[in-house]
């Protein structure tokens, strides 16, 4: 928990640096006050799973290039640990863990997702072009796409176009894990 803090204030210090981003500026760009990106540079606060999406696409960043350390060379042989349930402060009931950092070759990201009963997390449209695969590994998730929500049950799937507002629930009883792959698709 507390190299993942260090990780993201590094990274968020690093980015806004390197464009010369004023806090003023960072916040305008992802959505995110100004206070709020003081704390996380200087490691006071945890970001929200949904606060670090608003900075990745500020930034025009994936996700995962703000909490691990991406591969600096191509595909190599990469074996991903047990999913460990990093658990972002103030998201209660839902936990990421990143099964395959963001690769340039590959385009892609690929996530674990834990939801608790009763998890209800919306998420803010991505930059246009990414695609979400969502993939139930164990129970039954809800998503929503174009105002519509979608059962999946265990071993099925769905893709959509992630920019526009979607959202993730699990109205059952038992705890659900889901895979998220995040394809963004680079020119
Ligand atoms: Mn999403």
């Amino acid at each position: 928990m507390k190299n993942l803090l260090k990780k993201i204030s590094k990274t968020l210090k690093d980015l806004r640096s390197h464009r010369s981003w004023s806090l003023d500026a960072a916040s305008e760009k992802t959505g995110v006050s100004k206070a709020m990106l003081g704390q996380i540079e200087r490691g006071e606060s945890s970001p929200t799973i949904s606060t670090l999406w608003k900075i990745a696409k500020g930034f025009d960043v994936s996700f995962s290039s703000l909490t691990e350390n991406l591969e600096s060379s191509k595909y190599k042989f990469l074996r991903s640990k047990k999913v460990s349930t990093k658990n972002y402060q103030g998201d209660k009931k839902i936990k990421l863990s990143t099964i395959f950092p963001y690769n340039k070759e590959s385009g892609f990201e690929v996530f674990a997702i834990t939801l608790l009963p009763t998890c209800h997390h919306k998420s803010a449209p991505h930059r246009k072009g990414i695609i979400e695969y969502v993939i139930v590994a164990s129970g039954e998730i809800e998503i929503l796409i174009n105002d519509k929500w979608h059962s999946i049950k265990e071993s099925e799937g769905i893709r959509f176009a992630a920019d526009k507002p979607h959202g993730y629930r699990n109205v059952s009883k038992k705890i659900a894990i889901f895979h998220n792959i995040i394809c963004y698709n680079e020119k």
